[in-house]
């Protein structure tokens, strides 16, 4: 039986063109033509009045974030609880301990509730940064807001929420600082790069010099700050260029999935998709279900069909209160012992997003799922 992917990446050949002018004109770098050229295509996809940063890693992207918003030693700062760890992991390089802010429903991200809460519980926080899970904006404008009132620096993280708008605004400028990745599975890759990106033109300028080793702009080697090797390089961003021609394309096949799988189960009242805003429009970069928690039908029931099957499905990220390594740090609520994200988890997969399956393959998956429920 055919393997189905999750979400592999999906290639069109321009991005060769852009490695192969690389190659011919000797641009082996970590700085060159397809640099410059991505991040200047990149931010006029955003526009907003974007500045844009080309690294090498989402995670680069979001350490350096950390420290342009000056959170350093024993600083507080909190995060998403439901996410992949990329997302809070760079808070600890920087010495500083993320406390995690519960979900909300309605899009599965920080609940602006819980994270008014959390700064009253630790009005000394540093900074805040909230994921767009699965590509669908948070409840951004409220986060926005919370966070100005206390004057503490957000971070999008919108690694996994590319091309996605919140009333017609691209994420990522939400924040003071956005990032996004282009790692294998996202919605378009470069095999691994990220970039960051501000409204503040200083932010991403600085970004470029912490991410060249903070070199001084001197003819002698000069270091006054620490620096990184952060930088993408020119034959990465090669593929970032030819992978952004097809972005809303992408976009437009992760809809479409996402569609034939809503109406596909819209008559199993146990079954939800994951929801989003009438007023964002998602990426749709992976579909994923609930399942009733009082069904017979259980979640992990589904993943071992799947494997049986050879389609390849995914849990829903385990949230960071609930990883070994993250045990002794706190973890904020709306409501007292009552965990969304915990609920989500237990109750969630992730969906078979691929966009090039086919109809086959989407009747295969399709299929495997209703089984359950005849
Ligand atoms: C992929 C991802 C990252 C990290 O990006 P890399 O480019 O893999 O370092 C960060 N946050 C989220 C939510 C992600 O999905």
């Amino acid at each position: 039986m055919k393997r189905i992917y999750l979400s592999s990446p999906t290639m069109h050949g321009e991005e060769l063109q852009f490695v192969q002018e690389a190659f011919d004109t000797n641009w082996i770098a970590p700085l060159g033509p397809n640099v410059a050229g991505f991040e200047e295509e990149f931010a006029a996809f955003l526009q907003g009045g974007a500045h844009t940063a080309a690294l090498s890693a989402g995670s680069a992207a979001i350490h350096l974030a950390m420290i342009l918003s000056g959170v350093g030693r024993d600083d507080i700062v909190f995060g998403s609880d439901l996410t992949f760890a990329a997302t809070v992991n760079p808070i600890t390089y920087v010495g500083a301990k993320p406390v995690f802010i519960d979900s909300e429903r309605d899009t599965w991200n920080m609940d602006p509730v819980a994270l008014e809460a959390a700064f009253e519980r630790y009005p000394q926080v540093k900074a805040v940064i909230c994921a767009n899970l699965y590509g669908t904006p948070a409840k951004l404008d409220e986060i926005a807001k919370i966070c100005r009132a206390h004057r503490v620096p957000f971070i999008e993280d919108a690694a996994e929420s590319l091309g996605a708008t919140l009333h017609g605004k691209q994420t990522g400028l939400f924040g003071d600082i956005g990032i996004f990745s282009f790692n294998g599975n996202k919605i378009i890759t470069t095999s691994g790069g990220g970039m960051l990106v501000s409204r503040d033109e200083t932010v991403t300028k600085k970004a470029t010099f912490l991410a060249t080793q903070a070199r001084e702009p001197a003819r002698h080697y000069e270091h006054k700050e620490i620096g990184f090797n952060y930088r993408m390089s020119n034959i990465v961003a090669g593929v970032g260029r030819g992978q952004l021609k097809h972005l809303e394309e992408h976009i437009a096949a992760k809809k479409k999935i996402y569609m034939q799988y809503r109406d596909a189960f819209s008559d199993i009242p146990a079954i939800r998709m994951n929801p989003y805003l009438e007023e964002s429009e998602p990426n749709f970069w992976l579909s994923c279900i609930t399942i009733d928690p009082v069904s017979p039908v259980k979640p992990l029931a589904i993943m071992e069909a799947f494997d049986k099957e050879n389609i390849e499905c995914r849990p829903i990220w385990k949230p960071m209160h609930m990883q070994p390594v993250y045990a002794e740090n706190a973890y904020v609520t709306a409501k007292e012992g009552s965990s969304v994200s915990e609920e989500i988890y237990s109750t969630g997969l992730c969906l078979p997003s691929d966009i090039k399956n086919t109809e086959a393959d989407m009747e295969r998956i399709i299929g495997v799922v209703r089984s359950f429920f005849s």
